[in-house]
């Protein structure tokens, strides 16, 4: 019996040795594992005061959404630094290593919190591409970082939305026109069994496109709670927050 266990384990650390990451992602240093430990503990990332706070409550963040869909949102740290140069590279490089760098970055530091908080989502749901960018891109980043975070959790993926049609690239325009951009450009084509669901994306700027997903969602079950995970977003500057305070009023 004890002998067997020792051969699996010899097994494993040979497949491991053979087969697992040699380096880490980020600073190129001998590692079996995606990321090494040193990089881990790193304070170098972006993060926020406190990794895996609710974001929700984060007048920068929330104040950019009108009305957001969503019950909580979670995020590793801000568009920047070594968050933004991963993002970039997983879209647009095509590198879906990096998919597993974020997603182990995100589960060290984010998911830990919310597991702690047992506020744990029953299905991750990542949010859909268009069939046209799908095609020009050759792979949904967002569905790449929710099969990574599906493995590391033991969260079973759901898939119940699809793009209702092509949508100009986000990133091209203002803030405006980002949210007539997304209007009702999502509908639903699969039940929801949950109470609970995560909608998965790379990146929140204005959080247009994450709040119409959300909205396509609550339109069709008003009582569902949802968590938005990202990996990373862009808060409002100080100049932004008074402007938007002013324009609602509060001051
Ligand atoms: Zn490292």
């Amino acid at each position: 019996m004890h002998s067997s266990f020792d051969t699996r384990q010899w097994h494993l650390s040979l497949r491991q040795y053979f087969f697992g990451h040699k380096h880490c992602y980020l600073c190129r240093q001998a590692s079996l594992d995606i990321i090494c430990s040193c990089c881990l503990s790193d304070t170098a990332l972006p993060h926020f005061a406190v990794p895996g706070f609710d974001l929700i409550h984060h007048p920068s963040i929330v104040e950019n959404i009108v009305y957001p869909y969503f019950n909580h949102l979670y995020a590793l740290g801000e568009y920047k630094g070594i968050l933004r140069q991963l993002i970039t590279e997983l879209k647009f490089a095509n590198k879906p290593l990096c998919a597993e760098v974020l997603a182990t970055l995100f589960v060290h530091f984010t998911y830990t919190r919310m597991s702690q908080l047992d506020d744990l989502p029953d299905a991750l749901v990542p949010t859909p591409l268009s069939a046209w960018r799908y095609a020009q891109r050759g792979f949904n980043q967002a569905r790449l970082l929710t099969q990574a975070l599906s493995r590391f959790t033991d969260i079973p993926i759901i898939e119940p939305l699809k793009r209702a049609r092509h949508t100009q690239a986000q990133s091209q325009l203002d803030k405006t026109d980002r949210l007539a951009n997304m209007e009702n450009a999502f509908c639903l084509v699969d039940d929801i069994d949950c109470d609970h669901i995560a909608v998965i994306d790379d990146v929140l700027t204005t959080g247009a496109t994450v709040n119409s997903a959300c909205k396509a969602i609550v339109s069709a079950y008003p009582d569902i709670r949802i968590s938005v995970w990202s990996m990373a977003v862009t808060p409002l500057t100080k100049p932004e927050i008074l402007k938007s305070a002013y324009s609602s009023g509060d001051i």
